[in-house]
């Protein structure tokens, strides 16, 4: 009985042995087979990608006629392949079953991708989206003068929000920060913990203002001149250079970047009333382009530059984990504009600026106390710019005009009733929907990256030519491999660090 027993428990282990390894030999062959069509989805991709990338480069440097629709109807084909949806819809509530880390990841950002690209390639908000863009052209010959951009853009976000519901989110403002990679309950918890932490430094600003003026109510003017005070003084002054590409190429050259060897691409035109330029990243990593009219700050080019460093030093060869701006979802944007901005802080460094501009130290020093002044009513503009456009979709009950109000007493503590409010057309709002928090992330990204910098390479860092392969190693080179948090552990030890953000500008 007993080695009956026995046989009986060895042959159950042995066919347990064959049947688990049957199963993993099954996974192998369909991660190989998912592997395989997720490559061949990713060129496809990637060739769109750089079509669209070249289209938007005519768009903006007017070399020649930008065709942006050819590659966007592409896109929706490509996006609406049933092969793939069902692929990912298949793998993605299984990921702990991928072995292939660089797999799994591309699942996970094909996820997003198709997630997003159900609301923005969706037949009828691509149609909106779509004439609301070609209504809003700077340069567009189309007569404007009768069209209805208010009830227009009201539309395009009741639609984003239906969508989203039909998804299964509570509103578009949940399905597009869970594809983003910030999370929408980060995302509050973010906004909460700006809010309680400048606010007391932010008030006392605004009563000194109003007893050294003698005014009884703190108005709207008065906070744009705070705003105006902190970005006055955040760039530098008296550059030396008028070249601004050649500023560019000496202030990689000092990190160790050699300009002259990227694939790179910059050039100042004038652009018409009201384009500032843009970087466009058409080939990652082989080809940056960025266009910039007369006359833009050193730090914008130095921004630009960034993202076009960022896209350049990508060697993930994975195009879904490149991070090509088309598609939202597809990369994490405030960590790729904090990569632009860890660019343009070279030059509000001070040794840089003692090198490049006629300021004298102590010019150099009052500046940055002023700064320092300033900067809660920096952070607190943010809040609010960001925040009324996330109200839209958060509140559709309420006009746009009562959002800013509410939102300008809330943040700006404005106290009069008189609060002249935006329109609501905003070529922002309908081509990068909920994209402006990035810009304060971004400035949050660089103060840490540049923190670590001096700790790792002392105070000329700016200088450093091993500077810019840390930079390379730690923050370019895998791309969207590790999410936006893990790539900053790996560069500077810590998560997004909001504590010592407050402590850089001496909030805390
Ligand atoms: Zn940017």
């Amino acid at each position: 009985m007993k080695s009956d027993f026995s046989i009986f428990f060895k042959t159950s282990v042995l066919l347990l042995v064959l049947f688990t390894h049957s199963i993993h030999s099954t996974y192998a062959n369909e991660e190989k087979e998912l592997g395989t069509i997720l490559t061949k989805m990713g060129i496809r991709y990637e060739n769109i990608a750089q079509e669209l990338g070249v289209a938007y480069w005519y768009f903006y440097s007017a070399e020649a006629e930008a065709d942006l629709k050819t590659p966007k109807d592409k896109f929706y084909t490509l996006l609406i392949n049933d092969t793939l949806n069902t692929l990912i819809d298949t793998w993605y509530p299984n990921l702990s079953e991928i072995k292939d880390t660089i797999l799994k990841a591309q699942v996970e950002k094909w996820h997003n991708v198709l997630l997003s690209a159900k609301v923005e390639y969706d037949a009828e908000i691509m149609k909106l989206r779509n004439e609301l863009e070609e209504m809003l052209q700077v340069s567009g010959e189309k007569d404007n003068s009768d069209y209805d951009f208010e009830s227009n853009m009201l539309k395009l976000i009741e639609l984003r929000n239906k969508k989203s519901v039909e998804l299964g989110y509570k509103n578009y403002i949940h399905l597009s920060f869970e594809t983003n990679g910030l999370g929408y309950e980060w995302f509050m918890n973010f906004i909460d913990e700006m809010d309680k932490s400048t606010l007391d430094r932010y008030t006392a600003l605004v009563e000194k203002t109003k007893i050294e003026n003698d005014i009884n109510e703190f108005g709207q003017r008065n906070a744009f001149q705070f705003i105006g005070q902190f970005y006055g003084n955040n760039d530098p002054a008296k550059v030396k250079d008028s070249d601004n590409i050649e500023l560019v190429r000496k202030s990689l050259a000092n990190i160790g970047i050699s300009y002259n060897e990227l694939p790179a691409k910059l050039v100042e035109m004038k652009l018409p009333e009201g384009v500032g330029g843009q970087g466009l990243m058409i080939n990652i990593p082989n080809d940056f382009r960025a266009v910039m009219t007369l006359g833009m700050e050193i730090s914008t080019w130095m921004h630009e530059m960034g993202h076009g460093l960022h896209g350049l030093y990508n060697s993930i060869n994975k195009p879904v984990l490149e991070g090509y701006e088309w598609i939202p979802g597809n990369a994490n944007p405030s960590f790729a504009e904090g990569m632009a901005e860890t660019s343009a802080w070279f030059t509000r460094n001070i040794e840089w600026q003692k090198e490049y501009t006629n300021l004298t130290e102590e010019e150099i020093a009052n500046r940055k106390e002023t700064v320092n002044t300033y900067i809660t009513a920096f952070i607190r503009y943010h809040l609010f710019n960001f925040m009324r456009e996330t109200e839209l979709y958060l509140h559709p009950e309420k006009t746009y005009e009562k959002i800013q109000k509410e939102l300008a007493k809330k943040y700006l503590l404005i106290e009069t009733e008189d609060i002249r409010t935006q329109s609501i057309a905003s070529i922002i709002y309908v081509s990068y929907p909920l994209y402006l928090q990035n810009y304060l992330i971004a400035d949050m990204v660089a103060c840490q990256v540049h923190s670590t910098l001096e700790e790792k390479f002392g105070k000329d860092y700016a200088f450093n030519n091993d500077v810019g392969a840390y930079l390379i190693k730690n923050f370019y080179s895998s791309g969207e491999y590790y999410n936006w948090n893990d790539r900053l552990i790996h560069g500077t030890g810590k998560p997004l660090d909001i504590e010592s953000y407050l402590k850089y500008y001496k909030i805390k």
